[in-house]
């Protein structure tokens, strides 16, 4: 396996401030957390999050917990619990004992709220959602109180509790937090902490009709967890002052620190959860796991390996300014990973018959090819030939310019490890279409090499008809033909969706060593990419395999051509 890039020095701004946290005695040991919400399936961009949060834990002897933010039911669920488990351990991660669930907390959430209330620092306010907003104010302008604001302790103890019992509706009133209306960051103007929804949550049932909100909940749920360094992306540092507020004010026993990293965009592609979900709710893929998607489910599908991920993530660094990511640079991590440890075999996609007159047809023999031309150590295996074989339709041209070095009539190449072979004759159907190539081969050239020492320019790969295995290919191009796709103020992102994302081919024909692959076997079709087993349509007697990768970023090459 590719070995990941663990540092020996900090190499980011976050185990910098880690380092100096040890070093410094501040901390004897850090805690940290990865809390998805269990409400989609995981993406790329929270592996950049997985492998930073569980990295430095691993990194320095540490834990990191995972836990489900789990405070927004109805589009919260148990499967995606599971997906989101199953991600993280495949991306090689673990949280031994230490799974949470904020819906754990929320018996002690709410007694939080009660002491806020308590402390004088929150009030129930009746405000509708409009009227709030026209109270918070704007960037420029500060807000005006709640009428509701002053209210006693007493009286918002009472009807906190009636939210609590369901005796009111959803919408009419919510828990706030009394900060400040006039505060420059709009955070701070008095954010609402709890909501009544009279909705069921996939743990705890229908329990609770009020549910904490993510400001209020995410930082106590990291206290009463004792993470030491609570990270997150940058949209969430106008938040920070109001995780510290919360803490302050309740006088926390412990005081996690929020810091804040840049999140991963990657182009031709969308990254949040809504957009994914849209995506496959309107069957524009064919699931959260469709080899197209970026997700980790996806990736998983397509053949990528977790080591190639880890490595895109180290690649990419963290920092905090936002930035874009080329897709290249993904493609490239498994492309990087799969060239070193994929064994090279040969499959036709598009075949092409070609029979070789001058063989016996009752003759058969196997050819010595390689595993891995430049690592020698990954051994040979034998290939079949005989007298019909199947080459890529590609590799046949009937007008071919001159340094077209394939098949044409009269023109001689080389079946790799086979031998070299001189096309005679073309064979048409009615509607003039190349159905097969005559050829004769050369017996003196076993192996590819000619005794007489002539040249032959070009190499082409091939597989024996009567021992090939036929088998669906999927070919895969990128989701999106834009490289923004949600940042057209005009359109929708599903607009710049590519009709040729996903190009399946029913007849390819591949080398018989490949009827023995396995799920976990990821491979080389020479000439032609990386390919695996799909995980959930394959079978014995019909197997299907998935272009992981190009050998080549095709997309940059068109890019520089324009
Ligand atoms: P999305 O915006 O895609 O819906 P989210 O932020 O709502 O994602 P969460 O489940 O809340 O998803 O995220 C869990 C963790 O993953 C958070 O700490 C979040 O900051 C981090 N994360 C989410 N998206 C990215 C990203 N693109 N890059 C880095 N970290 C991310
Ligand atoms: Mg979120």
């Amino acid at each position: 396996m590719t070995t990941d890039n663990t540092p020996e020095k900090p190499v980011d701004f976050i185990r910098q401030i880690i380092a100096d946290d040890l070093k410094s005695g501040k901390h004897r040991t850090i805690v940290t957390r990865f809390p998805p919400e269990p409400n989609g399936f995981l993406h790329i961009g929270h592996a950049k999050s997985i492998c930073l949060n569980f990295g430095i834990a691993r990194e320095n002897n540490a834990t990191c917990h995972l836990r489900f933010d789990d405070t927004n039911p109805g589009k919260e669920s148990t499967e995606y619990v599971e997906a989101i488990k199953a991600d993280v351990h495949w991306l090689g991660f673990d949280w031994g004992e230490h799974l949470y669930y904020a819906s754990d907390y929320f018996e002690q959430l709410y007694d939080f709220a009660i002491q806020l209330i308590g402390r004088g620092k929150a009030y129930v306010c009746h405000l509708n959602a409009d009227e709030m907003r026209e109270y918070r104010g704007t960037l420029t302008e500060p807000g005006k109180n709640s009428p509701y604001r002053d209210r006693t302790v007493e009286e918002n103890l009472v009807l906190f509790e009636q939210m609590k019992n369901g005796e009111l509706d959803e919408g009419t009133c919510a828990l706030r937090a009394k900060i400040d209306m006039a505060s420059p960051n709009i955070l701070m103007r008095d954010p609402v902490i709890y909501r009544i929804m009279k909705t069921s949550h996939h743990r705890t049932g229908d329990t609770w009709c009020i549910y904490p909100m993510y400001d209020f909940c995410h930082c106590l749920s990291d206290m009463l967890e004792k993470i030491t360094h609570s990270l997150c992306t940058l949209e969430f540092e106008n938040n920070r002052p109001l995780y510290d507020w919360v803490l302050d004010t309740l006088e926390t026993p412990c005081h996690p620190r929020q810091y804040e990293f840049a999140r991963l965009n990657i182009n031709y592609t969308v990254m949040s959860k809504r957009k994914l979900l849209q995506l496959v709710e309107k069957n524009h893929v064919l699931g959260w796991d469709d080899p197209r998607m970026l997700t980790i489910s996806g990736l998983r599908r397509r053949g990528y390996t977790p080591a190639s991920i880890r490595n895109f993530c180290a690649v990419i660094g963290m920092g905090k300014r936002d930035s874009w990511i080329d897709m290249g640079v993904l493609e490239n991590a498994i492309r990087d990973d799969l060239n070193e440890h994929a064994p090279r075999v040969l499959g036709v996609l598009r075949p092409l018959k070609v029979v070789i007159t001058n063989y016996p047809e009752d003759q058969e023999e196997e050819l010595v090819a390689q595993n891995h031309p430049q690592k020698p150590e990954m051994g040979t295996r034998m290939v079949p030939f005989c007298r019909e074989i199947y080459v890529e339709e590609t590799d046949f041209m009937e007008d071919a310019p001159r340094k077209f070095f394939r098949l044409s009539v009269g023109r001689e190449v080389r079946l790799r490890y086979a031998y070299l072979v001189t096309c005679q004759e073309v064979i048409k159907d009615e509607n003039g279409k190349v159905v097969e190539l005559r050829c004769t081969y050369d017996p003196e050239t076993r192996g590819g090499s000619a005794p007489d020492g002539r040249k032959v320019k070009g190499t082409i790969h091939w597989v024996s008809a009567r021992h090939g295995i036929p088998a669906e290919i999927r070919l895969y191009d990128r989701l999106f033909t834009a490289e923004h796709p949600d940042m057209d103020k005009e359109k929708d992102f599903t607009e710049f969706l590519n009709p040729d994302s996903l190009n399946t081919l029913h007849t390819s024909i591949l080398e018989p060593t490949l009827a023995k692959a396995t799920m976990e076997d990821r491979f080389q079709f020479e000439r032609q990419g990386y390919f695996c087993l799909d995980s959930l349509d394959s079978t014995t007697e019909h197997p299907v395999f998935n272009r992981i990768v190009t050998l080549r970023d095709s997309w940059k090459k068109m890019t520089r051509k324009k």
